[in-house]
Order: structure tokens, then C-alpha cells, then sequence
């Protein structure tokens, strides 16, 4: 076989969907399986709706997914001249032709189709059939012009083999004579975007189902410019679980792959969440490795029912797909520490909790308060927020622990100085996690209070956090130091 070239050509008109994030990964990953190549095309045709801003966003985003391109990105603006040149060569083979006929006379005949229950609506032909005179008359005249396809007017059939929804065929006569250029010059979408597959040499088009009808004219455009079609694949959109399409005015920022940049998410997590939203092995294997994936993606896999986006409104518990969260905790846990701590570099620089040390003398620490921490965090977000007090003394402390585990105590008032002399009186060497447990055990039976009280309330003073890990292992990391000054400073809580 030839070299696979797929392609991705988002308009830039928005940012970048999660719907179109799955259409890109999937082309990505067959690029990947079969050694071919991806080319980023941007169809930024319609000028008026295009923005910098939009690119910038898309490109953005796909860098963060980490798919990556061999090509482009391309500009369809830039091969105006290759479109116009399509036209020009379909105009002289007959395959199109000028028509004159107004949007007035258009809508007219429309309604008049309409008012007859006719079910053919569309264009009825009446310029396809113009003498070569009756042109010329009508350009003397000055009367503008569209270009249209003759679709044939015999019996048969348009088709192609679609690699996710099967054989799709529809009759000529259910397509009418469609407008490929504009009557200011400017070549449709629909054309260009065959000139440019065409150009590209792409070999395997695979983009939403939304773009099927449009599949039917583009399979007799390749034919009429005499260029073998592609293989099309169209893949089914994705809806809520109330069968609505996800939308960024119903669904809200859930949608922008933004988003899940924003809100801690781990790349791989989230192509991990999209590459099974709608498409699945066979089995039921949910956690993927990069090279897992593309061995095991294949197109006729691909669900043909709409893939569903579980959305709950508002419920923060859920701030997306409980699927999508549960696929981040997974890599949150199970990735390299190390990857994780680059992940988290850019929050702990944007908190002011990075130190460049953390990339040197003390990596060893760094990586190994993440390793103990991420237990029980959803998002990369929780290092710097949740985690803070591992890394800065300017934390807070959360209201629940503080009424049930300080507030409630008042006797901690006097005992954690005291516990604090006794930690101050250990050696470095002593500073272990038998020790210190053995200590405040041993204090607490002093007091005569329950161990949980002594270590329910230091775990709040020191953390500010009502759960985590061991209690001990957590002294160990924050060190004898800043655990003592934390002990000493309980009477603050109370003021
Ligand atoms: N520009 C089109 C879109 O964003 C892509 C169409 C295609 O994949 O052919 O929907």
C-alpha cells in the first residue's frame, strides 16, 4: 500500500471541541499505525468568522494533546489560485455550469415546489440546459453568475464505501445541481476542500457525520476532476445523555479542550477519555499507553451510534465527565513521578511555589512528597492548591478540620508546645516516622486522651487538610523544623 496521509482542517472560527480533539486523535493514531503522515490543513475560507485568536487556540491545544503533525499547518487561503483553477478546468469540461437564475427567483420557485408538495426542492435546472448563446446574452447583460454541477440525470447512483458507516449510496436524483463557485468568484467550501484533499494527496478522509451529506457531491467532484477518492470515514457526533449535541452555549467551557488544560488534566488522560468516547477495542480494556493505542485503533470499531458525553449540570462534584475525571486520577497515580513533576512545575511557578532546587538538590524530595501526596488528588491542580502546605508555609487551613479537629480541642493549646519541645529535643537522626509516632502515642497516654485527638489535630495544623497520608510519613517531608514551628504556632488558631 501507498503511504497512508490523513488529515486534520478545523475552521477556525472557535476554539478547539472536544469533538473535533477525538476527530484529530483518530487521525493521528491511523497516521501513526500505518507509518503515514498527518497534515494540519486550516480552512480559513470563511474570512469573516476566522480569527488569530481561533488558530492560536486550536494549534495550541492539539500541541497540548501532544498530536503532532508532518505537515502544515496549511492555510486554505493560500491556494485560492488551485480552487479557482478546479473551477475553471470543471467549467470547460462541462461538468458545471453558469446559472443566472436570482435568489429571488430561486426562493420563489422553492415555495411554489413547497406549496405543490412536491418533493423535488431543489434547483429545478433551468440554466443547465442554456445554449451556448443564452450565456453570452445574460454575461453581455451583465447578469452574474454561479457555477453548478451537472449531477447526472440518469437513474444511477452515487456511492462510496464509508470505513465507519458502510456502503452510502444515494440516488442522482435526490441531489440537485449544487453551487460550487459563488456569483462574486469565490470557489465553496465544498469544492475546496476536495482541490485541497487532492493536492495534499491525502488518502483517508475521516472527519464528523455531520459532513456526510456533503461526501455525495464531493465523490462526483473527484470524479469529475478525474483524482481517485479517498477512503471517507465519518464518525458519529457526540451527545449529552439527553441526546443533545454538546455545545459550548448549552454545556458551557466543558466542551474546549482548553478546559481540561485549565483544570489539571494530564494530556494523555484525556486522549485516554476521547479515544474511548465512542470507539472501543472489543474487550474492556479503559487504560491505554500511547503504543497500546495506536496497535489497537481501528476504524471499524468506531461506534456508528452518537458517542455520549456523561454532562451533569451543575453538580461540582462532576466539572465533566465522571469518566474523563476517573481516566485523570488513573495517570495522576500511575504515571512516572518524574512526568508528573514536570506536569506540575508550571502551577507550582504560576502559585509562587516553585523553587529551582526542586529541579536540583532537592528533586529527591520533591518528587517524593508528589509520589506521597497524589494518592488522593482528581486533577494536577491539587499539588498547588490542596498540597500547598507541603511546599509553603502560607497555607490554609480548611474550616471543617479546624472546628472539629483544633476548635473542639481547646486542651491543644498547651500540648502542642509541648509536643513540640519533645520533637525539638530529637537529633536529625532520630527525626524517623517510629519515633515521632511513638512520641505522640506515648504523650497522648500521658494526657489521657485518645491518640486520634493528638494526631487528628496535628495533621490539620500541619497540612490544613482533614485527610491525606499517614500522619508520619507527612512529618517526615515537612521536616522537623517547620513541624515544630506549626506546633508552636496552635494558639494563633484560636484567637
Ligand atoms: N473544516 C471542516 C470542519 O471544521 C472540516 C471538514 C473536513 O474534515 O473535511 O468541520
Amino acid at each position: 500500500m501507498s503511504e497512508t496521509r490523513l488529515r486534520f482542517p478545523p475552521s477556525p472560527t472557535g476554539y478547539l471541541h472536544i469533538g473535533g480533539a477525538r476527530t484529530a486523535l483518530y487521525n493521528w493514531l491511523y497516521a501513526k499505525q500505518t507509518g503515514g503522515k498527518l497534515i494540519l490543513r486550516i480552512e480559513d475560507t470563511d474570512t469573516e468568522r476566522s480569527t488569530d485568536e481561533s488558530i492560536r487556540g486550536i494549534i495550541e491545544g492539539l500541541e497540548w494533546l501532544g498530536i503532532d503533525f508532518d505537515e502544515g499547518p496549511y492555510f486554505q487561503t493560500d491556494f485560492e489560485a488551485d480552487h479557482c483553477a478546479a473551477a475553471q478546468k470543471l467549467l470547460e469540461s462541462g461538468a458545471v455550469y453558469k446559472c443566472f437564475c436570482t435568489k429571488e427567483e430561486l426562493e420563489a420557485k422553492r415555495e411554489a415546489a413547497i406549496a405543490a408538495k412536491n418533493p423535488n426542492i431543489g434547483y429545478d435546472g433551468t440554466c443547465r440546459h442554456l445554449t451556448a448563446e443564452q450565456v453570452a446574452e445574460k454575461e453581455a447583460a451583465g447578469i452574474p453568475s454561479v457555477l453548478r454541477f451537472k449531477v447526472p440525470e440518469s437513474e444511477g447512483q452515487v456511492s462510496y464505501d464509508d470505513l465507519i458507516m458502510g456502503r452510502i449510496a444515494a440516488s442522482y436524483s435526490e441531489i440537485e445541481d449544487f453551487v460550487i463557485v459563488r456569483s462574486n468568484g469565490k470557489p465553496l467550501y465544498l469544492l475546496c476542500n476536495v482541490v485541497d484533499d487532492i493536492r495534499d494527496r491525502i488518502t483517508h478522509v475521516v472527519r464528523g457525520q455531520d459532513h456526510m451529506t456533503n461526501t455525495l457531491k464531493q465523490v462526483m467532484l473527484y470524479e469529475a476532476l478525474g483524482a481517485p477518492l479517498p477512503r471517507f470515514g465519518h464518525m458519529p457526533l457526540t451527545l449529552d445523555n439527553k441526546k443533545a449535541k454538546i455545545s459550548k452555549r448549552s454545556h458551557g467551557e466543558i466542551v474546549a479542550v482548553q478546559f481540561y488544560k485549565e483544570h489539571g488534566f494530564i494530556p494523555w488522560a484525556l486522549n485516554n477519555f476521547l479515544a474511548l468516547l465512542g470507539w472501543s477495542a472489543g474487550d474492556d480494556k479503559e487504560y491505554y499507553s500511547k503504543e497500546d493505542l495506536i496497535k489497537a485503533f481501528s476504524f471499524d470499531r468506531i461506534n456508528r451510534s452518537s458517542a455520549v458525553f456523561n454532562f451533569r449540570k451543575n453538580d461540582p462534584r462532576f466539572f465533566t465527565d465522571p469518566k474523563a475525571i476517573s481516566m485523570n486520577e488513573h495517570y495522576l497515580r500511575t504515571m512516572p513521578i518524574e512526568e508528573i513533576g514536570e506536569l506540575v512545575r508550571r502551577d507550582f511557578e504560576a502559585e509562587n511555589l516553585w523553587k529551582e532546587e526542586y529541579a536540583g538538590d532537592r528533586k529527591e524530595w520533591y518528587l517524593k512528597t508528589l509520589d506521597l501526596i497524589r494518592e488522593r488528588f482528581h486533577t494536577l491542580k491539587d499539588f498547588a492548591s490542596l498540597g500547598r502546605a507541603y511546599f509553603a508555609d502560607d497555607y490554609t487551613v480548611e474550616e471543617k478540620p479546624l472546628k472539629k479537629n483544633i476548635l473542639k480541642n481547646e486542651g491543644l493549646k498547651e500540648w502542642f508546645p509541648q509536643l513540640a519541645s519533645r520533637y525539638e529535643a530529637l537529633s536529625p537522626e532520630e527525626w524517623t516516622i517510629e519515633k515521632t509516632e511513638e512520641i505522640a502515642k506515648a504523650y497522648a497516654e500521658e494526657l489521657g486522651v485518645k491518640p486520634g485527638i493528638i494526631i487528628n489535630g496535628m495533621r490539620t495544623v500541619v497540612t490544613g487538610q482533614a485527610a491525606g497520608p499517614s500522619l508520619f510519613d507527612i512529618l517526615m517531608l515537612i521536616g522537623q523544623q517547620k513541624v515544630i514551628q506549626r506546633l508552636r504556632k496552635i494558639d494563633s488558631f484560636y484567637a
